[in-house]
This record gives C-alpha cells, sequence and structure tokens, in this order.
C-alpha cells in the first residue's frame, strides 16, 4: 500500500495545571497509516513529553510486519503459509495459537460464513489492489475454473491443530485482513491500560475505533457511522462512555464496479463471490477489538436476520444499514445509536 500521506501532527501538548495542583491532561493527535489503512489518534495525556502516539504506531507497525501481514515475508503469517503441505506442520506463536482458536470458534459459530482460510479466493479476486489503484490495465472476474479451484482450497475444517501445531494443507492460505484491525485495537487497549498517565483515547484503524477512559471534561465519546450510499456522510453516531470497541465491515471502500455491478473485499465461503445479503454495512460494538472485527464481517456475509442472532451469541450489538438503506439494529444498540436528522 503506498503511504499516501504521513502527517504526525502533535497538539500544543501543553499540560494544564488546573490550580489545584493537579494536571489537566493535554490532547496529542496523530494521522498516519499502517496495515494497509489510515491510523487517527487522539490521546489526552499528563505527560507532556508524551511519545504514545509514536510507540503506538510503531507497536501496529511490529504487528504487521512480525505477525499478521501475508503480504510481508517476515510475519508469521508469511511463515505459516510457507508451512502449507508441510507434513511437520507449524509451531504456532502462543498468540497466534490463541487467535487462530477464536477465528475458528466464530468460524463454527457463524456457520463457516466467516472463514479465515479463504486467502486462496481473496487473493484471487485482488479487490484490495484493485481498489487501492496499484493494479495496472482492466479489472476481470475470475474465470469460473480458477474460482472453483481456489475454493476447493478452502475451509477451516481442513485445519488441524493439534495444541499449537498447527496442519495446513498443500495450497491452502491464511488471511487475517478481517481481524487484522480488531487485534490491533486489542493490543492498543494493553498499552493504554499500562500508561498511567493516559486518561483518556480514540483511535481509529480504518473502519474500527477504540475508546478509552474519559475526556478532560468528562463528556462522551462520538463514533459516527458512515452512510454506505454516500460515506462522506453520516447516518447517525454512537454515544459511548469509557472502553469500547467499534468496527464496521462495507461494500462501500474496498470494491470495482464492472458493467454497473459491484465487487466488494467480502467473499461468501459458499459461493466464493463477494458476499450478497442486501446488506451495504454493519457496524458491531463490543469491548473486544478481536470479536468486533470478526463479527463485523461475519454479520455482512449472514444479512441480518442470522447476524443478529450471532452478535447476541457473543454478548455484541449490532447495526446493519441495507442496501435500501434501511437500518436494523439490536435491541441493546438503541441505547448508544442516535440517528442522523
Ligand atoms: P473486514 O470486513 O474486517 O475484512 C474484510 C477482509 O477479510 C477482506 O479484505 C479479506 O481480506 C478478508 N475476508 C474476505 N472474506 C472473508 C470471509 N468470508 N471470512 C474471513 N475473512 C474474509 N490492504 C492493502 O490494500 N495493502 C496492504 O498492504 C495491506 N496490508 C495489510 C496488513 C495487515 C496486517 C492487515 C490486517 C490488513 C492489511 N490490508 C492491506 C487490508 C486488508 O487486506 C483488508 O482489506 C482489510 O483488513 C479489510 O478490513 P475491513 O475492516 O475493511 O473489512
Ligand atoms: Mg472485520
Amino acid at each position: 500500500m503506498k503511504k499516501f500521506f504521513c502527517v504526525v501532527a502533535v497538539c500544543a501538548a501543553t499540560v494544564f495545571c488546573c490550580g489545584c495542583g493537579e494536571k489537566r491532561p493535554a490532547k496529542i493527535q496523530s494521522v498516519d497509516t499502517a496495515m494497509g489503512t489510515v491510523i487517527q489518534q487522539s490521546i489526552y495525556t499528563t505527560d507532556e513529553l508524551s511519545n504514545g502516539a509514536e510507540e503506538i504506531l510503531d507497536l501496529l507497525r511490529e504487528l504487521e510486519e512480525q505477525e499478521l501481514s501475508r503480504r510481508i515475508d517476515t510475519s508469521e503469517i508469511w511463515a505459516v503459509n510457507a508451512s502449507a503441505g508441510n507434513k511437520e506442520g507449524y509451531m504456532l506463536s502462543p498468540q497466534l495459537a490463541e487467535v487462530l482458536e477464536k477465528c475458528l470458534d466464530v468460524w463454527k459459530q457463524s456457520e463457516g460464513a466467516f472463514d479465515v482460510t479463504m486467502g486462496p479466493v481473496v487473493s484471487l479476486w485482488d479487490i484490495d489492489g484493485w481498489a487501492a489503484g496499484e493494479r495496472e490495465g482492466t479489472f476481470v472476474l475470475p474465470e469460473d475454473e480458477l474460482l472453483r479451484d481456489a475454493l476447493e482450497h478452502c475451509g477451516s475444517e481442513k485445519l488441524q491443530l493439534n495444541e499449537s501445531r498447527l496442519y495446513l494443507p498443500e495450497g491452502m492460505m491464511l488471511d487475517l485482513g478481517a481481524v487484522g484491525k480488531g487485534i490491533a485495537l486489542d493490543r492498543i487497549l494493553e498499552y493504554l491500560e499500562k500508561d498511567e498517565k493516559i486518561t483518556g483515547a480514540i483511535i481509529s484503524a480504518g473502519g474500527s475505533v477504540l475508546t478509552f477512559g474519559e475526556k478532560p471534561d468528562g463528556s462522551d465519546w462520538k463514533v459516527s457511522i458512515a452512510n454506505p450510499a454516500e460515506p462522506s456522510e453520516s447516518i447517525g453516531v454512537l454515544t459511548l462512555a469509557g472502553q469500547w470497541c467499534i468496527s464496521t465491515s462495507g461494500d462501500y471502500e474496498r470494491y470495482v464496479e464492472v458493467d454497473g455491478v459491484r465487487y466488494h473485499h467480502i467473499i461468501n465461503p459458499a459461493t466464493g463471490y463477494p458476499a450478497d445479503s442486501g446488506v451495504s454495512g454493519v457496524t458491531v460494538l463490543t469491548k473486544d477489538g478481536f470479536l468486533s472485527d470478526a463479527l463485523s464481517t461475519a454479520c455482512f456475509i449472514l444479512g441480518p436476520e442470522k447476524g443478529t442472532v450471532l452478535a447476541a451469541q457473543y454478548g455484541a450489538e449490532v447495526l446493519f444499514v441495507n442496501r435500501d438503506g434501511s437500518i436494523r439494529m439490536s435491541d441493546g444498540m438503541r441505547k448508544y445509536f442516535q440517528g442522523a436528522k
């Protein structure tokens, strides 16, 4: 992904004194790129010399380069994928073993809609590459035969995980694109919890947002939900106090259009084609980053009926924006969502 911009704007990190000897936190803001997406941070801290924003960026780049990216040859996922067909299997790190187990759980609960073994089909479509303008020529749909062959090399039921040893059959490929930013939010949360001088933060990694602590004036966090039909506009706002993770999956950012038909990046494992559940955007609200990201992808594929049941199984709230513009949400979501007037 081209580094299309890299601005780090550290707002006058003045720490105000309240007159009572107590420091009032300053706001540090930064915008940068990592994991193929834009990372926006607003951090409130009583440490005027805080380099929290830079450290969080380093943490994300490390996560991408050392653990999660299937595109970078230094990552563990790359090594796992390179082990496909290897009879000895691959000994996963404790972190990746835990991630894979959680992915397999969502795979089971979603009846296979969410499946991190979709790598061969995802890379055959290569929607990310086309949508990012990184490919030359004209996008053409994958040929049926290639798609059938790629699909035969997908399916979490073909994985064997014994303790932490993973046996990945020949031709298979893991792709953690659907959970990478959620995992990133979990790591950022660990970081924020350790820094006693950070009193609040709101951090977004593409479509995944983390809220933490509180603002100096005690007001709630506001997280806007984009209108899939007009992504620069909002359909409404979530008003949240304290720590939350909010992930959105949609068909309006990473897609290509051919003859008026939109082909986006979320693939239905049952067909090998972009999911077509009548939904344009799904937002999931929960405390856990991994779950918010995994469930938003799964719910996008499953659609409102099954998606609402799945989210409830994990205690998460969910909001669907259907292609016709109508909105459907879980009962618990109503407490946090205010529609745009
Ligand atoms: P989500 O709904 O969260 O996820 C959609 C993504 O999940 C798809 O893009 C695909 O990767 C995967 N997927 C599709 N169907 C399924 C399914 N049925 N089950 C499970 N997963 C599915 N993008 C670039 O263009 N260039 C990069 O260099 C790049 N590097 C990245 C590095 C990392 C570590 C990560 C996590 C992502 C990177 N990305 C990159 C972006 C990535 O390819 C996905 O497009 C992105 O993660 C999608 O996130 P989302 O929140 O928009 O959608
Ligand atoms: Mg996701």
